[in-house]
């Protein structure tokens, strides 16, 4: 088979070559990140390694570059198992002889496995911890060639972890039988004592440490009041036609309720939740994997067993508990690089349902579990860039505003809020401070509800007090007193609303305070919509990138149907879109697309671009300018039997036009037989007065050389054969 043939090519030649040949050999990418280069040179020198990359960071490429470099097997440690298939099936995907062994495998399978890689034909394998430290493995494997252990989510050594894996602490093992063999421990959890035990616990020898950035620049981050939310995310949702998404809610009831609001809509939405059978589960996995559904509603154990890159967008349904689990779940998005959407609601309710459960379920952990919601609360309210938020929490400076998150986008206005501030406190106090957030609203607009006559707030002086706001605006200035400090929720007592001391100062005048206006924040976004709407529509470049683009999604997906593999196995959509952006009709040029190794375009390139070609040829009849369309109406037609002064007459173009279109094409590696053109001897005499003249050479240089013997048409595709790109 030719992917036999290939790998073992590859193996014999990759000792010789760089990493940076590797990366554009078998990757397609024509630069490293920062750090990768660094890493994979610490790794090839024999020192171990600590590697801290947010998710999406790139690390596979640090150990993955080093294994399909050097001699032997680089044995890959990784606790999730269903991740396991589509990694190995991706490399494989690029010419990289990968395997993995864990308890999904048949006893057969398993052991066909372990004879190739006795047979040292692996580059890589992927073992699960249990597999690794079971019935003497390490022992096993002590006669072959090991060039490396790589020990993915290496948080999971440690106890502090959130995902701590009892079986990872025996992973000391590895030190103790191969003394000599370098470990690389990666993760993207990056807090200190975390990194301490995985150095301690893995007994790494002066490991080289590096810690990459967490920002995630492609991940727009934006929160909003959590009011009407079903609406707002179904409208989400049907502008973000063909883009795949998680929908993050706080119950499973929720994720059941939401999916169904989603699928009335005619949007393919399932529901996922750790009370479903595990068949259910894992088919709502593979659905999603595929492409085949496009939202998930889930609660935050959704996620961990996938590796989809091309998830578009996140919703947090509700307040997440903290901002470690949130930057871990919008994380989820565009880890292939390419733009991504991060949407949170949240309101003060969802804030008081964390407050209560954790405070009834107590523990030793209460105080720190409390001060984190407090952290993503402030997070929830930031009127400053949302990312300096984040990346300050992970103890990182971002020194500019990102203009990537709605704060940075739409910044808040500030207007007196005295007065404002003053009816609720006063309304406040007239009920004795026996009221929560919203029957503090009821009352300050004058609601008819049933419950305030009953209790008698209609009586009190400030009843309507506030009807000149309404309950959006009157629920987002509550939200700041509280956050100012002017009252607090008594968690304890029904959540009602306690005057504060400072409260009490701006009540009686002898205290100011600002508050960001909801209508002005309102307004501007409007004021943005409608300028975007009457700005000339994006381009049409554009819009026919993203038509283009939606093409070739659906060529990826049939051919991944074909090969019964994850649709961005085959390609991430960062390719697909920078294919959709570059429109390359011949192999130089779609060799040049970001993620396309020779392996991808051998097995993939010829189809893309003629699903290229067929929309430029569609286009182009249709009137619509794109660049290179003429060309392809020409060869189309040439490809049809039609002469040149025939296509020149269809068309109503000059003969010379048609004769330049195909032989640029020819000149660019297009299949066309220019002996149609020009002899082999006209061909050798060209060549011979070309080398005698010189540069630049005009076609006219030539032309006159030859004493106007050969023409034109001729002479063109004479410099297009010399010229011509091959791969
Ligand atoms: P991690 O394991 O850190 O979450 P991955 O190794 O899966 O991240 O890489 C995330 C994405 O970035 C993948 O699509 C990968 O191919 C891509 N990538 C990695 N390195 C580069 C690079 N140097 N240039 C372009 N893309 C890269
Ligand atoms: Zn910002």
């Amino acid at each position: 088979m030719d992917s036999e043939i290939l790998s073992s090519q590859n193996s014999i030649s990759n000792s010789l070559q760089q990493p940076s040949d590797i990366l554009e050999r078998f990757f397609g990418y024509n630069t490293f990140r920062p750090q990768q280069k660094d890493i994979i040179e610490t790794v090839l020198s024999g020192k171990d390694a600590v590697v801290l990359m947010p998710t999406g960071g790139g690390k596979s490429i640090c150990y993955q570059i080093p294994a399909i470099m050097m001699e032997g097997t680089c044995i890959v440690v990784s606790p999730l198992i269903s991740l396991m298939r589509d990694q190995v099936d991706g490399l494989k995907d690029i010419g990289v002889k990968a395997a993995y062994l864990n308890s999904s495998l048949s006893k057969q399978a398993f052991m066909k496995t372990l004879e190739t890689f006795g047979n040292g034909v692996l580059d890589l394998l992927y073992v699960s911890p249990e597999k690794l430290i079971s019935d003497g493995f390490l022992t096993k494997i002590k006669g072959l060639k090991i060039n490396m252990f790589a020990v993915d989510e290496a948080h999971c050594i440690s106890s502090w972890g959130h995902d701590f894996r009892p079986e990872y602490t025996k992973l000391s093992q590895i030190k103790a039988r191969f003394p000599n063999t370098p470990i690389i421990a990666l993760t993207a959890t990056a807090d200190k004592i975390t990194r301490r035990d995985i150095i301690k616990q893995l007994n790494l020898t002066e490991p080289a440490t590096y810690i990459s950035s967490f920002d995630r620049p492609n991940i727009s981050l934006e929160v909003r009041p959590g009011q009407k939310r079903i609406e707002q995310i179904l409208s989400f949702i049907l502008e973000r036609k063909s883009k795949v998404g998680i929908v993050y809610c706080l119950s499973r009831k929720n994720t059941e309720d939401v999916a169904d609001r989603l699928q009335a809509k005619g949007i393919k939405a399932m529901c996922y939740h750790a009370g479903m059978p595990s068949e259910a589960r894992s088919e709502v996995q593979d659905q999603f994997q595929n492409d085949n559904i496009q939202v998930v509603c889930a609660t935050i154990a959704f996620g961990m067993g996938i590796d989809k890159s091309n998830v578009r967008w996140v919703i947090h349904y509700n307040l997440p508990q903290n901002v470690e689990g949130y930057y871990q779940e919008i994380g989820r998005a565009g880890r292939d690089g390419a733009n991504a959407e991060a949407l949170m609601f949240y309101s003060y309710r969802d804030f008081t349902v964390f407050r209560d459960i954790f405070t009834k379920n107590g523990g030793e952990n209460l105080e720190l579990k409390l001060s984190k919601l407090d952290r993503i609360m402030q997070y929830a309210e930031s009127q400053i860039c949302r990312r300096k938020v984040l990346l300050n929490y992970f103890g990182e400076d971002l020194n500019e505003n990102c203009g990537n998150c709605d704060v940075c986008i739409n910044p808040p206005e500030y207007i007196n809020g005295d007065i404002i501030a003053q009816k609720a406190l006063s309304a406040l106090t007239r009920m004795n401070e026996r009221v929560g957030v919203s029957m503090l609203i009821d009352v300050l607009r004058g609601s008819g509800k049933k419950e305030i006559y009953n209790r008698g707030y209609d009586k009190i002086k400030t009843f309507g007090a506030g009807r000149e706001h309404n309950q959006n605006e009157w629920q987002y200035f509550i939200q700041q007193i509280v956050n100012n400090g002017l009252c607090e929720i008594a968690y304890d007592q029904k959540n009602v609303l306690r005057i504060t001391n400072a409260g009490k100062e701006v009540l009686f005048g002898n205290r100011s305070i600002q508050l960001a206006s909801l209508e002005k924040k309102l307004e501007r976004q409007k004021a943005r919509a409608a300028r975007a709407a009457s700005a000339p529509r994006i381009s049409k470049t554009q819009t026919l990138q993203e038509e283009l683009f939606e093409r070739l999604r659906s060529l990826r997906r049939r051919l991944a149907q074909a090969k019964g593999v994850p649709p961005y196995i085959i390609f991430t959509d960062k390719s697909l879109e920078d294919m959709a952006k570059r429109k390359p009709v011949n192999d130089f040029d779609m060799s040049e697309v970001s993620g396309m190794g020779e392996r991808k375009m051998f097995l993939y390139g010829a189809p893309f671009k003629q699903e290229i070609k067929a929309f430029m040829l569609e286009k182009g009849r249709a009137g619509v300018k794109v660049a290179g369309a003429t060309q392809q109406i020409s060869l189309d037609l040439y490809q049809r039997g039609i002469s040149v002064p025939d296509i020149a007459k269809e068309r109503g173009i000059a003969e010379k036009t048609v004769t330049i279109h195909l032989a640029t094409l020819y000149e660019n590696g297009e299949d066309i037989d220019i002996h149609k053109f020009i002899s082999n001897k006209e061909l050798d005499v060209i060549q011979q007065v070309v080398k005698a003249l010189k540069d630049p050479i005009h076609l006219k240089d030539i032309f006159e050389a030859l004493d106007g013997k050969i023409d034109y048409d001729k002479i063109r595709f004479a410099m297009a054969h010399l010229q011509r790109r091959t791969n």
